[in-house]
């Protein structure tokens, strides 16, 4: 039986000439009930004024086609990082960066911002850790919107941080503004930073337990082309990596996790969005044999 109300969408693009208004359309050509997006170049924090961005018109036919804003997801660009305190500059420009997506995102009238929490580069993982959460004091500080951060759970790649749940909850307490966070579990990075990903339910007990499972505010479901424990952060369509379908499907049809939009960042394959078919199968909760086969 086909769920419909499955809070289920892609990250999308946000590009000359319709920009919002070609995200919106973007996300309902794939059948999505939500979606998530950068608000400029995920790579760089230049950004262009809003003004020019089309969001009335993406905003009218959100509503046109009932999606809810509260459950739309933005994610900040990847180069911040208020883990870095070795260089004052880049700690305060990541500072300010982030207090300016968090006005950007409101502008959209979404409600949740993603946030990669940062990497220690050499500094040691409890100085990396009590970094991120004085620059996200200093940006909560100027920040009076009503947009939560959602800090991403990270493959542990290079000298990430927030790879595992204690290293979440550790920045959430050392933060002044605790009601202003939330989580994002990624299925890919807490596969490859080293947790059983098929044991779902251990996982969000797991979860529960150390964080909290009312923070959890996105999934971003992909598959993994790595083994687990494999810190490598490459995601893979949905059934072709190392998780799978079945696991997956464990995690969006998840009475547990039902008001939680489900993002996929599953690669193109052949220059083709994937995103209409791994919808579809969600929908379904039945995989498609070969499904990468009969891309448009
Ligand atoms: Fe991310
Ligand atoms: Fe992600
Ligand atoms: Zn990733």
């Amino acid at each position: 039986m086909r769920n419909d109300k499955l809070i289920i969408g892609s990250h999308v693009s946000l590009n000359s000439p319709l920009f919002y208004l070609g995200s919106v359309q973007e996300a309902l050509s794939y059948g999505a009930t939500t979606f998530m997006f950068y608000t400029g170049a995920p790579q760089n924090s230049y950004r262009l004024p809003l003004e020019r961005l089309r969001i009335e018109e993406g905003r009218k036919l959100l509503l046109e086609n009932h999606i809810d804003e509260s459950k739309l997801v933005v994610h900040a660009p990847y180069i911040v990082n208020p883990a870095n305190k070795t260089k004052e500059d880049l700690f305060e420009m990541s500072i300010r960066v982030i207090n300016d997506e968090l006005n950007r995102t409101a502008a959209f009238n979404a409600k949740i911002l993603v946030l990669h929490p940062g990497a220690h580069v050499n500094q040691g993982r409890d100085v990396g850790i009590k970094n991120i959460a004085e620059a996200l004091d200093k940006v909560f500080e100027q920040n009076h919107t009503d947009v939560k951060i959602a800090l991403e759970t990270m493959s542990g790649k290079g000298s990430e941080l927030g790879i595992t749940f204690e290293e979440i909850r550790q920045i959430i307490d050392l933060c002044q503004y605790k009601d202003r966070l939330g989580v994002c579990l990624d299925t890919c990075h807490i596969n490859d930073a080293g947790y059983n990903v098929h044991d779902v339910e251990g996982i969000l007990d797991e979860f529960d337990r150390v964080i909290g499972l009312d923070r959890l505010l996105v999934i971003h479901v992909n598959d993994s082309k790595n083994p687990i424990g494999a810190h490598k952060d490459r995601h893979e369509n949905i059934g072709y990596g190392e998780i799978g379908f079945e696991t997956l499907n464990k995690y969006v049809n998840n009475p547990r996790l039902v008001n939680i939009p489900k993002i996929l960042e599953t690669p193109y394959y052949l220059d083709k969005p994937p995103y209409k078919k791994e919808i579809a199968m969600f929908k379904d909760g039945e995989f498609v044999n070969a499904w990468r086969d009969e891309l448009e």
